[in-house]
């Protein structure tokens, strides 16, 4: 459920699960309004649902509407996934596990050591990806072009966070282990990223959780200086897996079939 929620890629993602586990389900999209997601939520099991996401702009609002919120969730301050347990409704955020599993997968030991992240931007998006590099020992400079809201989110998280303006950028670039762009500069439709890599090591990982294009300029000119680059599309597949898992019992698979899946859908 979202609003608008058209664009969103789920329907094929979990589509694609139900169809080769052999599982009779469907998963619908919900256009809901601000108004109305609270009764929407509540009445989710009555109306036949085994549980289902929630994105923009409903993720904070669906807190207040279901009976348990997960830790994680409630660290973060957003929810994206719902689910039965024990005749509740429980809520969690299933991002963070995307945006980890992601990097794991497609950057095998980037976080064998505890560095330093450089996160661009403040917003939805960046508050799962902070939570997650602090959880795994990284400390972490939020650079925002709005920088009470980088100020904001560091303070949200405290102690291993910081916060900075874009100008800063070039001097926090030779100490970086990990940049992540997390606003949406470099998507279709947006200007690309006005940042120079200078003095980015050239061992350091490069992550875009921009996935239309998936190949971003931040990550081609990463690729071109011979740094390691991970596009957004893993966080996109691997924060679906919990979902799934819960409504229906099997841990999905995140495998190169369905990789290219989602990037013809997303071509086309
Ligand atoms: P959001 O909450 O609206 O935040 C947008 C961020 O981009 C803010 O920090 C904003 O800075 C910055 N920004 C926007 N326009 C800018 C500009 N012209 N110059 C400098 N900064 C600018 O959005 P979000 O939900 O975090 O999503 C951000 C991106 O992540 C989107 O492209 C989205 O598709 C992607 N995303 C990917 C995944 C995935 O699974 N891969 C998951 C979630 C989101 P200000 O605060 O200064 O406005």
């Amino acid at each position: 459920m979202g609003h608008p929620v058209r664009h969103s890629r789920s329907p094929k993602l979990h589509g694609h699960w139900l169809r080769v586990l052999g599982i009779a389900g469907e998963y619908t999209l919900a256009d809901v309004r601000p108004d109305d997601v609270a009764a929407f939520i509540r009445a989710l099991g009555a109306n036949g649902y085994a549980g289902g996401n929630v994105t923009v702009p409903h993720k904070v609002a669906a807190l207040g509407a279901v009976d348990r919120v997960e830790p994680e969730a409630a660290a973060i301050g957003a929810l994206n996934t719902l689910w039965f347990e024990d005749g509740q409704l429980v809520g969690g955020n299933t991002d963070v596990y995307g945006f980890l599993a992601s990097l794991d997968q497609d950057a095998p030991g980037w976080d064998a050591r505890h560095g330093r992240a450089v996160v661009l931007g403040a917003g939805g998006a960046a508050r799962a990806i902070v939570y997650g590099l602090l959880r795994r020992g990284f400390s972490v400079t939020i650079v925002n072009r709005t920088v009470e809201k980088a100020e904001a989110l560091a303070g949200y998280f405290g102690r291993g966070t910081m916060a900075a303006g874009w100008s800063a950028l070039p001097a926090l670039l030779p100490g970086c282990d990990l940049l992540i762009n997390t606003t949406s500069l470099g998507m279709t439709g947006s200007p690309p990223l006005p940042i120079a890599l200078d003095g980015l090591p050239r061992d350091a990982t490069v992550f875009d959780a921009v996935y239309v294009p998936l190949e971003t300029p931040l990550l081609a000119a990463a690729r071109a200086r011979g740094n390691r680059a991970v596009d957004g599309l893993g966080m996109l597949l691997h924060q679906g897996v919990p979902g799934f898992e819960r409504w229906f019992g099997v841990r999905p698979a995140v495998t190169p079939e369905l990789r290219a899946l989602i990037e013809a859908d997303l071509i086309s």
